[in-house]
């Protein structure tokens, strides 16, 4: 009873568990980035996202918190969140 008991409050203690939303990573379309510098302006975290973002890279700079700042501040829509693509094996090409 007492097993049955502390499973029920485990079990629900980590549905309750905020989850993590993965969100990628930001990620930018050099073609449309006319490098004002207004997003790394903006980062909290101070990184110079204009240098990713004018050689279309992701922001792999691990200091990043993923708020979004950059990419709702970016004037001409340059920013967006990014995944990358879970990689394709044999396995998986088969299940689907
Ligand atoms: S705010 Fe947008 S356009 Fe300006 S540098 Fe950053 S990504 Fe480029
Ligand atoms: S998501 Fe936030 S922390 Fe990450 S690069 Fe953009 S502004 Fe900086």
């Amino acid at each position: 009873m007492l097993q049955k008991l502390k499973q029920l409050f485990t079990s629900s203690a980590a549905i309750n568990q905020p989850q993590a939303v993965d969100l990628g990573l930001v990620t930018a379309d050099a073609t449309r980035c006319i490098q004002c510098g207004i997003c790394g302006y903006n980062c909290p975290v101070g990184i110079p996202v204009r240098d990713y973002a004018r050689q279309g890279l992701p922001v792999t700079d691990a200091s990043c918190i993923t708020c979004g700042q950059c990419i709702a501040v970016c004037p001409r829509g340059t920013l967006r969140w990014e995944k990358a693509e879970p990689e394709l094996t044999a396995d998986s090409r088969l299940s689907t």
